[in-house]
């Protein structure tokens, strides 16, 4: 399903022009406009999904293949010394466009990109009802 008020669905399936790296039945992949570093670019699914939770899981590992793929190429011609693969769910964890998209960040030396949190300290109660619900 496209949701046809989704500006990645738009540019995933060609309605909208964009820088396109990659493409085929399923996924484009395109730079992003607002770049954390040179490179950096979004792997976007045809059909909407608006989250990690939607996303089938097959559709999921494919688009695992096709980040694997690119952001080699990217590693290699851009001469990165690092990458990041980001991916946000919800506006508490940054996510501004609702239709499924991963991150392609490669990193270089000194490049001043923040991905990254304040480390805490896990707790004993915390571990005990976490793994709890795994059980
Ligand atoms: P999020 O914050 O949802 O994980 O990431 C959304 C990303 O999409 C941002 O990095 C933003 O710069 C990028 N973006 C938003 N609108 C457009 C667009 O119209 N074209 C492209 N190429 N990137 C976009
Ligand atoms: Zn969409």
């Amino acid at each position: 399903m496209k949701d046809c008020n989704c500006i990645f669905c738009k540019i995933a399936n060609g309605e909208i022009p964009s820088a396109t790296l990659y493409e085929d039945d399923e996924f484009r992949v395109i730079l992003d406009l607002n770049p954390a570093a040179k490179g950096h670019s979004l792997i976007l699914p045809k059909e909407h999904y608006a989250n990690l939770f939607e996303i089938p899981e097959d559709v999921l590992g494919r688009a695992a293949a096709v980040a694997k793929k690119v952001s080699g190429k990217l590693f290699t011609a851009l001469h990165a010394t690092g990458l990041n693969l980001v991916q946000n769910n919800g506006r508490s964890a940054g996510q501004t466009v609702f239709h499924f998209h991963l991150h392609m960040i490669p990193r270089y030396d000194d490049d001043n990109v923040k991905v990254g949190w304040v480390p805490g300290s896990l707790t004993e109660q915390d571990a005990k009802e976490i793994v709890s619900y795994f059980k």
